[in-house]
């Protein structure tokens, strides 16, 4: 079956690809969508979402369900792993708001991605499970694709958001694969018989490893992620294994008692090998002729910035915006292109830099302390990227 479409096909069901579809259709095109998975799930964990994530929501009219959902945290807290002083603390919550127009806020995957898939689903965008992107060839501002399943489209562009081992990014001629960085992640989630009176986020930082916990689902749990440093998987493509306490225990070393008790308390965890890419260097890496890649097909980033599915986001925004905007297909794509690597590039390097400070020891660490401890929020907000990207 060959089936000539005048639209957008978006490959990819995960945050980033359902941020596109929704922003595309906002603006009029017509999208569809293909996901491997059979039904739309997303992995038990939470994520982070600054105030330059959060102001797209709201455009996107999904902030009251956002209310309903998240959690907004009042401060970000540093902490030593082993000592357990606070080393420094960022206040969130309204100054977020006044400095950025926008809240910081802390969700479930699933629930960002049940919200984005319900308002995907108002506007009837055919969304097909199950379709297994298996062969895409772009040539000449023209691009063909096909599924294992049969599916077959010719659309006037393909959006490349099938993630981390992306196969869209293959027909840009971009085959290196993404790089195992050394670091492991466990992931659990406490539940909580009562959201926390003055929720905060609080990082742990200690020698080759760090902790992040949260309260998600409303206060109703607290997401837990411990970062330890690792073996590579056996294979890196099976990311999501489950995980034994006992292993994590014994990578993390001496930790301070209040920090032991908290991941004492995780009923069960999971494991992720993580994997990221150099940052970006050029606009060609995000997007050529019919293809635009976004989110971590194109630029999966070190967690310790918090920003992975954030960036997704904002590129689903730029692209719609772009698409919206005058041209051919491959210079609306172009357009995007050249709006979003450099801001991707500076959030992927900025990522790799945080996980350094997180992970210092020796000197190193001691200056981290000192510098928090004096400079406390000056050193831990990051206004460039909170403020928002610049629109085409
Ligand atoms: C430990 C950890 C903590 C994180 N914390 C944060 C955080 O606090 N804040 C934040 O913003 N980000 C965070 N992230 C990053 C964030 O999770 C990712 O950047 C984001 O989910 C990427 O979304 P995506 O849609 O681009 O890719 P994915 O979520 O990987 O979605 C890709 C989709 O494409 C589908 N697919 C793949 N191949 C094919 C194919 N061939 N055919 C059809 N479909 C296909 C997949 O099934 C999937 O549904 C974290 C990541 C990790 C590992």
């Amino acid at each position: 079956m060959d089936i000539h479409a005048p639209g957008i096909l978006v490959a990819g069901g995960g945050i980033g690809g359902l941020a596109a579809a929704l922003a595309l259709s906002r603006q009029g095109a017509q999208v569809e969508l293909i996901e491997q998975a059979s039904a739309f799930a997303e992995v038990g964990a939470g994520i982070q979402i600054g105030p330059n994530v959060t102001r797209i929501l709201r455009d996107w009219g999904l902030e009251a369900g956002l209310r309903q959902v998240a959690s907004f945290p009042h401060a970000l807290l540093a902490r030593d792993a082993r000592s357990g002083r606070t080393l420094g603390q960022l206040p969130l919550g309204e100054r977020a708001e006044r400095l950025y127009g926008a809240p910081y806020a802390c969700i479930h995957r699933a629930d960002l991605h049940s919200l984005l898939l319900q308002a995907v689903q108002t506007g009837a965008v055919p969304m097909h499970l199950n379709q297994r992107l298996a062969e895409v060839q772009a040539r000449g501002g023209e691009v063909h694709l096909r599924t294992e399943q049969g599916l077959a489209r010719r659309p006037a562009l393909l959006v490349g958001a099938d993630g981390l081992w992306s196969r869209c990014r293959q027909a840009l001629g971009l085959t290196e694969p993404p790089r195992w960085i050394g670091h492991l992640a466990y992931r659990g989630l406490i539940p909580l018989s009562a959201p926390p009176a003055e929720p905060v986020v609080t990082v742990w930082m200690g020698p080759r490893l760090h902790i992040v916990h949260y309260p998600v689902q409303a206060g109703r749990a607290l997401n837990v992620v411990a970062i330890v440093h690792g073996e590579p998987p056996a294979c890196p493509q099976d990311w999501d294994h489950a995980a034994h306490a006992a292993h994590l225990f014994q990578a993390l070393g001496p930790i301070g008692r209040p920090l032991q008790q908290t991941l004492e308390a995780v009923p069960e965890w999971r494991l992720w090998a993580l994997h990221d890419r150099p940052p970006l260097t050029c606009a060609a890496q995000m997007g050529q002729g019919a293809v635009a890649l976004l989110g971590d097909a194109a630029h999966p980033m070190r967690p310790y910035l918090a920003q992975g599915a954030g960036m997704a986001i904002e590129d689903a925004q730029a692209l719609a915006q772009c698409w919206a905007g005058a041209g051919s297909v491959p210079e609306r794509v172009q357009r995007y292109a050249d709006t979003r690597w450099a801001r991707n590039a500076q959030v992927q390097a900025r990522a790799i830099r945080n996980g350094r400070i997180f992970h210092a020891h020796g000197p190193v660490r001691w200056g981290r302390n000192l510098a928090m401890g004096v400079l406390g929020a000056r050193v831990m907000d990051v206004p460039w990227l909170y403020r928002g990207m610049d629109l085409p």
